[in-house]
């Protein structure tokens, strides 16, 4: 029988899963190691499953993160579009929104994470979610009644079955799978939020020899962008914000007006510097009385735009497996068995893709471009979308 079920991180998986434990009867307690949100000016798409999983932990979640996001693709409206340009801002092809609520049963949002955050958290608190800030999970014992979770100030939480949603460099993980670091995968990625251009209000993603720059609409005449380039380890964020924004500013300064123009009008304050890295498949996804979920068990290069989404469709269904099934064992295997083989492809999409969109060399690049033209002209971008976006929801 479980009845409590302890989640270390408070990030997008672990209050999404909180959440649906609490309208599923089961007490959540979230350890979180940080004491207030940091409001960053980075933001991220959620594709239609990432809204399904969403919806069917609790449909107001949904609609709450439609309200503070901006969505594309809702039923009955159309003209949405993002294109793809090259550094010149010569259209290679577009991608149409049209039609995604009715195909997939939700549209794409974009959010900035601060406000998704918020959303996450309200939620989690109205569900009677019990949340312990200021708690950085380090280690956890277990015994054949219960499990105990210790941070590193010596505090206790003791519960039934513990969730490690701890992110990138996961302290749970370390404990379950043994220590090893992340892959880094060859990418830095630049964000922060600026004025939407006139040309391309809704964003665009431009695509240049060793640097991409993706923009999306968040409402308000805003967009967040990610300016993302081949790099060596540690070399961008180890410099002050100020400093990465003027180098960027300085890689694109031959670069189409409409896409300078996202970059120049950002200001240092919520500009975000991060390598990006990710994992090979992990076979352990839990043990005993331990799982993980997110990007604690499987992160991925962020091309595809799917982390969060993978992250909440983890929560959505090891939710319902921890309040349906007749023991923890049955509920945690269960979870992994329909988790993992999603979670390593999606991963092994997003990676072949980061490395195709941040090709260096001339003749790679035009490859690139072509491939692009064709793709989008063919699919209009939508039908190879159908694995991703198709995901069911359990019940
Ligand atoms: C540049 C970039 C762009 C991206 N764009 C998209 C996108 O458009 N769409 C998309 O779906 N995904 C995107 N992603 C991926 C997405 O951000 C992640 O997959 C997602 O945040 C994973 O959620 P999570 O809850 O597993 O981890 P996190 O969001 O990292 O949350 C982990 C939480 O655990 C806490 N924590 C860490 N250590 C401890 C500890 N020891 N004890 C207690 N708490 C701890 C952290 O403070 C944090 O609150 C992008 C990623 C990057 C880098």
């Amino acid at each position: 029988m479980i009845g409590r079920v302890l989640i270390a991180g408070g990030g997008i998986a672990g209050l999404a899963l909180a959440t649906a434990l609490r309208h599923r009867g089961l007490d959540a307690v979230v350890a979180e190691h940080t004491s207030a949100p940091a409001r960053s000016g980075a933001g991220l798409v959620l594709a239609p499953n990432a809204m399904k999983a969403l919806h069917s932990i609790e449909p107001g979640l949904a609609a709450a993160v439609r309200a503070a996001g901006r969505p594309s693709g809702v039923r009955g409206s159309t003209g949405h579009r993002t294109p793809f340009l090259d550094a010149r801002g010569r259209e290679l092809g577009r991608v149409s929104f049209d039609g995604f609520e009715e195909r997939w049963g939700q549209p794409a949002v974009a959010i900035l994470r601060a406000d998704l955050h918020a959303v996450l958290l309200d939620a989690a608190k109205a569900a009677g979610a019990e949340l312990v800030p200021g708690f950085t999970a380090q280690r956890y014992s277990g015994d054949s009644a219960s499990i105990e979770l210790v941070a590193s100030d010596g505090r206790g939480l003791r519960g039934d079955v513990l969730v490690g949603a701890d992110g990138l460099r996961s302290a749970v993980r370390r404990s379950l799978v043994g220590p090893g670091e992340p892959r880094y995968r060859g990418i830095t990625a630049v964000r922060g939020t600026g004025v939407a251009p006139e040309a391309h209000p809704d964003g665009f993603i431009a695509y240049g020899r060793g640097i991409v720059v993706f923009a999306a609409g968040v409402g308000d005449g805003r967009v967040y962008w990610v300016a993302s380039m081949a790099a060596r380890r540690g070399e961008w964020p180890r410099r002050p914000a100020a400093e990465a924004l003027r180098l960027v500013r300085d890689r694109l300064c031959t670069w189409d007006p409409a896409v300078r123009q996202v970059v120049a009008t950002a200001g240092d304050a919520g500009c975000v510097v991060t390598d990006v890295f990710d994992r090979p498949p992990s076979r352990t996804w839990h043990r005993g009385r331990v799982a993980l979920v997110g990007d604690a068990i499987h992160p991925m290069v962020y091309t595809l735009g799917q982390g969060a989404g993978m992250a909440l469709e983890d929560a959505a269904v090891l939710g319902v497996r921890l309040s349906t099934a007749e023991t923890w064992e049955s509920a945690l295997a269960g979870y992994a068995a329909e988790r993992s083989a999603r979670a390593a492809k999606v991963a092994r999409q997003s990676r072949m893709l980061g490395r195709v969109a941040h090709v260096r060399s001339p003749s790679g690049a035009a490859l690139r471009d072509a491939v692009l033209r064709i793709v989008t002209r063919t699919t209009g971008g939508g039908r190879q979308n159908a694995a991703l976006f198709g995901w069911s929801p359990p019940c």
